[in-house]
């Protein structure tokens, strides 16, 4: 067998890989699709095969990328929807769900970071916000719950499925550089990641958590950021930079496929070693 065999043959390597990562079959629904993390996970998806729903309360750049994507001949379809209101979500979960079949996959991905808070005067206990608050945890706590059960409720019937929610290393543990809304909303959707995992195991059902460090998006205010504002942000890191959204495809890709079959209830670090400087032994 020569290296050429290896590599394109029945027992070859991209046979092994195609099998081991396979989402060709699979439907796969993204929220907060049209921006940053979202999207980069929604090419993942597209670009391994999957037929992708993409769902976002931004209209007209949720259009956009849908058009971009079926350009590319990809199965997109795109819904809009404000993830907080859950009526709207458990509806647009189950007009996805008849449009391709199937649920197989959720990523419950949106999440907002709240007012601006520039300094650590802005980021003070004495300074939170009620209303900012409310916001937050209406977003990235209470409209990730209501994605998380819109999700089960299609899945739980058919006992398969895996759900994968964006929550973030200010989840983990305190962060000098987000405010307290934030940290409060990313905390409590790990653990009920976690409840939520022991309670859809029996049926087979996937829920895993992925915590970013800071990577470049639109979250809390539209890029490109100051210099400044990244050279703070990267001297928080071990490898010394933010990171582009590219870098969350591959855990992504792995957490979709038969690659993760074994694995829930778990958080994954995607954070250029941030993590690893505060955990204590
Ligand atoms: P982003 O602002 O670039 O994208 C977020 C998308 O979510 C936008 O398209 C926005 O329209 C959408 N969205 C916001 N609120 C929504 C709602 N109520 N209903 C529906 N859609 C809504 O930000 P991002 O950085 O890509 O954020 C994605 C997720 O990643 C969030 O949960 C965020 O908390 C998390 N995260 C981001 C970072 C980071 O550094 N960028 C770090 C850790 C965690």
């Amino acid at each position: 067998m020569t290296a050429d065999d290896h590599a394109t043959g029945p027992g070859s390597r991209e046979a092994y890989l195609g099998r081991v990562f396979d989402i060709r079959d699979r439907h796969v629904l993204v929220t907060g699709a049209a921006s940053g993390l979202g999207q980069a996970i929604a090419e993942a998806m597209v670009d391994a095969g999957a037929a992708v729903t993409l769902v976002d309360r931004d209209a007209d750049a949720l259009r956009q990328l849908a058009d971009a994507l079926a350009a590319r001949n990809a199965t997109v379809a795109h819904l809009v929807c404000d993830v907080a209101d859950a009526a709207a979500v458990q509806a647009t979960v189950e007009a996805a769900t008849t449009r391709f079949g199937t649920l197989d996959v959720a990523f419950v991905n949106a999440g907002i970071a709240g007012a601006p808070r520039t300094d650590a005067e802005s980021r003070r206990l004495e300074r939170v916000q009620l209303d900012d608050w409310d916001r937050v945890l209406g977003v990235n706590l209470t409209g990730a719950l209501n994605t998380m059960r819109a999700a089960a409720s299609v899945m739980r019937p058919r006992r398969s499925g895996c759900i994968v929610v964006t929550a973030s290393t200010a989840g983990l543990r305190a962060d000098p550089m987000v405010g307290y809304p934030y940290v409060a909303s990313k905390a409590a959707i790990v653990n009920v990641v976690r409840q939520a995992a022991l309670d859809l195991a029996p049926d087979q059902i996937r829920v895993n958590a992925i915590a970013p460090g800071p990577f470049r998006t639109n979250i809390g205010g539209k890029r490109p950021r100051s210099a400044e504002a990244e050279a703070a942000w990267a001297s928080t890191i071990p490898l010394g930079r933010m990171a582009d959204p590219e870098e969350i495809k591959g855990l992504a890709l792995l957490l979709a496929s038969p690659a993760s079959s074994f694995m829930t209830g778990a958080v994954f670090p995607v954070d250029g070693g941030a993590l690893a400087l505060s955990h204590a032994i």
